[in-house]
């Protein structure tokens, strides 16, 4: 018999992510259906998104071989039938306060401060990248986390050595350009480019430092389709860009409306979830029919 989701206590809820206790040294680490868009939580689910980024995390944590938070398989009996699939057990950690993102390639939040400073995080740019240039060697940009509802903000190498010491800072900055290299390496053997991603570590009881949360999911990940990469040119995110369209060329909506956005019609919702399913077969080799958690 599975437990119940009610046995355990809920310790935080994140826009699509919930925390539970499962004891004193363990949590449950669960993945909804919720997707956002232009910064908002849209009322439309995509149905197995959850199960398809839990499925993600977990072929990345095995594939990294880096020491991480994970405390038993997706099966693990601890795990509550209403979540089956999209959930994990994890040991629980003292976080590091630190967002540590990596980028191989310029875009987003990136590309603003450089093209206002000619710099990201403190990290000097070479003259002349546009968006989607690529960063070569990839650079550590860490971000500071903001309260639910704000978004996070970039911060210097500098700023992360006075808040958490610059023994650790330099540590996060060695993991987490050592961990991006396996995973855009590992991505780039399936014709999948990681632009960026960011992870978060935290300290163990014994005091280790392990690679926690989701690992290299698409809502940690910008990840584009290498076929269609050219230097220098961004593309569309690979697993958002059908609700992007839809909502900003033919809903009506628009990102100034000052509104929520509708609901997503029926065929954006399947095509969205079979684009999730597509990313995690493509990148992983693996079948998502044989993920747990699917309809028997
Ligand atoms: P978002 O990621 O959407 O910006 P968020 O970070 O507030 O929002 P989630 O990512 O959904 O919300 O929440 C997951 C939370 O769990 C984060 O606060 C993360 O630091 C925390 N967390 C992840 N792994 C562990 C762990 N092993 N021990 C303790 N906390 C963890
Ligand atoms: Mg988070």
């Amino acid at each position: 018999m599975r437990p119940e989701l009610s046995e355990y206590t809920p310790i935080y809820s994140g826009k699509v992510r919930e925390l539970y206790a499962v004891d004193d040294e363990h949590l449950l680490l669960v993945a909804s259906d919720r997707i956002s868009a232009y910064d908002y939580i849209l009322d439309t689910p995509i149905p197995d998104k959850g199960r398809v980024l839990t499925a993600m995390s977990v072929f990345f944590f095995d594939a990294l071989g880096v020491p991480n938070h994970l405390a038993g398989p997706a099966d693990d009996p601890r795990i509550p039938e209403a979540v089956f699939g999209r959930a994990l057990i994890t040991r629980r950690l003292d976080m590091v306060p630190v967002e540590c993102v990596a980028r191989g390639y310029l875009t987003g939040s990136g590309l603003k401060e450089y093209r206002a400073n000619g710099e990201v995080c403190g990290v000097p740019l070479p003259a002349g990248l546009v968006d989607g240039s690529r960063i070569d060697p990839p650079i550590f940009t860490p971000a500071t986390k903001a309260a639910v509802g704000d978004h996070d903000e970039n911060v210097s190498f500098e700023r992360v050595a006075q808040d958490v010491g610059l023994e650790l800072a330099t540590q996060l900055r060695e993991l987490t350009l050592d961990v991006y290299a396996r995973g855009a390496d590992i991505a780039r053997d399936r014709g999948i480019i990681l632009a960026d991603t960011k992870f978060e570590f935290g300290r163990s009881s014994d005091g280790d430092l392990l690679l926690a949360d989701e690992v290299l999911t698409p809502d940690s990940s910008r990840y584009w389709d290498g076929a269609l990469y050219e230097p220098g040119k961004a593309l569309p995110s690979f697993d958002k860009q059908i609700v992007r369209d839809w909502l900003t060329k033919e809903s009506g909506w628009s990102t100034d409306a000052g509104t929520p956005p509708p609901p997503l019609p029926g065929d954006v919702v399947e095509r969205t979830r079979a684009r999730y399913i597509e990313a995690y077969e493509r990148i992983s080799g693996l079948s998502f029919a044989d993920w747990p958690g699917g309809a028997a």
